[in-house]
């Protein structure tokens, strides 16, 4: 199925990377800036993602013996020092997602450039270093954004879903890593449902959202692929959903030959694949 397959390390089967977005109410603030304190109810449903869910990932994914990657928006990084303290102290990579979830393509090359450097500094100023990856929020990644993000520093892009494995997005400035995923993996379409996000949709079952998501599990299983979840610490840190997740993850298990890893991990890998010579990625133009 795949024409240029990609060998993982130790001769595992597959790559998987349980990848969150830590949204919190950094959207909801930029969507309605002069009325989100009014929207209490939606506060708190978002605000369930650094309060509560994140605290409980922590415990699970230690126990679990997994180190993940979180996408967090910038203002996000700078609001609830807590919970990326508890992000980072339990060894997870944390990665940028705008400043205040931005939607990157409905910016001026400026303003995303000016989004880029507010976030870079939050994430500097809190965490310490620079970031490596990236995740456009709502998969916006603009025409600009390859180039913007190349020049300042990044190693890799989460955002978009070009192939099954990862690839090289080449820009008039540089390269990057690409390391896809799509709809399918993310939580959104099965559990997001809230007026004020103008988003009302019949809310699946967990069962329903593991099987579609088990589904893609077992397709990169056979066939040697990558899979990147999209989660939200308040949809899929909820109860009945992370009690899923957990399934999920002892079922892949089971499988065996899965290659557990962070999205810095990954980038590596494919840069060290390249370096010997061992593989190479496609490469996809941006702007095409
Ligand atoms: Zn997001």
């Amino acid at each position: 199925m795949l024409a240029n397959p990609i060998p993982w390390p130790d001769g595992n089967r597959c790559a998987v990377a349980l990848t969150w977005d830590v949204d919190a109410d950094s959207g909801l603030n930029y969507a309605h800036p002069n009325s989100a304190d009014n929207l209490v109810a939606t506060q708190s449903f978002v605000r369930y993602g650094p309060s509560i869910a994140v605290p409980r990932l922590m415990e699970i994914f230690r126990r679990l013996e997994l180190r993940l990657t979180f996408f967090v928006p910038g203002w996000v990084i700078e609001s609830y020092p807590a919970a990326i303290e508890l992000i980072v102290s339990n060894g997870h990579e944390v990665g940028l997602h705008g400043y205040m979830h931005e939607r990157s393509n409905q910016l001026t090359r400026d303003e995303e450039a000016g989004v880029l450097v507010r976030s870079i500094e939050a994430y500097s100023k809190r965490i310490g270093g620079r970031p490596r990856g990236w995740r456009a929020p709502g998969f916006a990644f603009s025409k600009h954004s390859l180039d913007l993000l190349v020049n300042a520093g990044f190693d890799y892009d989460s955002s978009l879903m070009g192939d099954d494995i990862p690839y090289s997005l080449q820009g008039t400035s540089g390269q990057l890593v690409e390391l896809p995923t799509d709809w399918t993996l993310d939580d959104w379409p099965y559990y997001m449902h809230n007026r004020d996000f103008g988003y009302t949709m019949p809310i699946s079952a967990p069962a329903r959202a593991m099987e579609v998501f088990r589904a893609e599990f077992d397709a990169a299983h056979t066939y040697g692929a990558l899979w990147i979840s999209v989660w939200h610490p308040f949809l899929s840190g909820r109860l009945s959903k992370f009690h899923a997740i957990v399934e999920l993850i002892e079922y892949m298990r089971s499988r065996g030959d899965v290659w557990f890893a962070r999205l810095d991990e990954i980038c590596d890998h494919v840069r060290n694949l390249e370096t010997r010579g061992k593989w190479r990625p496609s490469v996809v133009r941006i702007p095409s």
